[in-house]
């Protein structure tokens, strides 16, 4: 396993919860939109690595990651407090099933995050090659609080914003909603597909297994309530061995 040395360039705490940081990138790191890599940080002299999923697209000559704070978290109680020229480790081989060559072609493309789960959708909805395959992409992101919407000003402009208007051609919709404060879309996302808010709400037509294409990620009883919904429309679930309806990764391991 080859651990590259990668230093920290910019941080950005967004709550109590959640932060981002932009790292250097070796030349040699190469991985597809959608993918994680083992990362983290050396502690006396032993890497301690957690999976996380690369936030900046494939095309940047940077990287950028999306992390929780967990409260005596091994990885995260540290590296919360990273500071700028701090070194991270990055193992050079990044994998995962969200990758659009995992599902089959089709229309439109969704992507249903919860909290950190988002971090994979932001390298997918900032590559080119997304748009090529998809009319239109459909972004959702749920969280709890307001404050939580991490990345959402770049989101909301990402059709007008002057590198990726060119990339979107207007064809990026995003959609989020919140469950634990006032908000003008609040509630949980399968409340939304279910209820068939959802579609009139981004103004697509309905769901429809034969021509539109999924991925998921969240956290396991979402990634879990999800899979059920898209199986019962009759789609079927993709991985790196097979193209399917629909792909999914927990965005986290869960407490055994
Ligand atoms: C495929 C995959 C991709 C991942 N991508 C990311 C990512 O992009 N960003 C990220 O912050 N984490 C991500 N994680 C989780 C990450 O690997 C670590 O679990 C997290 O950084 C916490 O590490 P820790 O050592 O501090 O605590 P751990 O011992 O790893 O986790 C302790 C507990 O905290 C909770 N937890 C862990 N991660 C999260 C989370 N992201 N959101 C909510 N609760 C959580 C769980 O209950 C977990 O059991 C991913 C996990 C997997 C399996």
């Amino acid at each position: 396993m080859a651990l590259l040395k990668e230093k920290v360039t910019h941080i950005h705490h967004w709550t109590d919860k959640t932060f981002s940081f932009k790292t250097t990138r070796n030349p040699g790191f190469r991985f597809k939109n959608g993918e994680f890599a083992m990362i983290g940080l050396e502690i006396e002299g032993k890497p301690l690595l957690r999976a996380y999923s690369v936030v900046s697209p494939n095309h940047e000559d940077h990287l950028e990651f999306l992390s929780i704070k967990v409260p005596n978290g091994p990885l995260t109680s540290k590296l919360q407090h990273i500071k700028e020229n701090d070194e991270i480790v990055v193992n050079s081989k990044p994998t995962g099933t969200l990758v659009c060559d995992y599902l089959l072609p089709g229309r439109n493309l969704f992507l249903f995050s919860t909290g950190t789960g988002l971090a994979p959708f932001m390298s997918i909805v900032r590559d080119p090659e997304t748009y090529e395959k998809f009319e239109k992409i459909i972004l959702t992101h749920t969280v709890r609080k307001v404050n939580e919407l991490a990345y959402k000003d770049l989101l909301d402009n990402l059709n007008s914003d002057d590198v990726y208007r060119e990339v979107t051609k207007g064809q990026f919709i995003y959609f989020n909603t919140v469950t634990r404060e006032t908000w003008e879309r609040e509630g949980r996302i399968t409340d939304w597909i279910t209820n068939k808010k959802l579609w009139s709400k981004v103004n697509v037509p309905e769901f429809n297994p034969s021509h539109d294409r999924v991925m998921i990620c969240g956290s396991e009883s979402m990634t879990f309530d999800l899979k059920k919904i898209f199986e019962d429309m009759g789609s079927s679930e993709g991985s790196t061995k097979i193209q399917g309806g629909f792909v999914i990764e927990k965005a986290f391991a869960e407490k055994s």
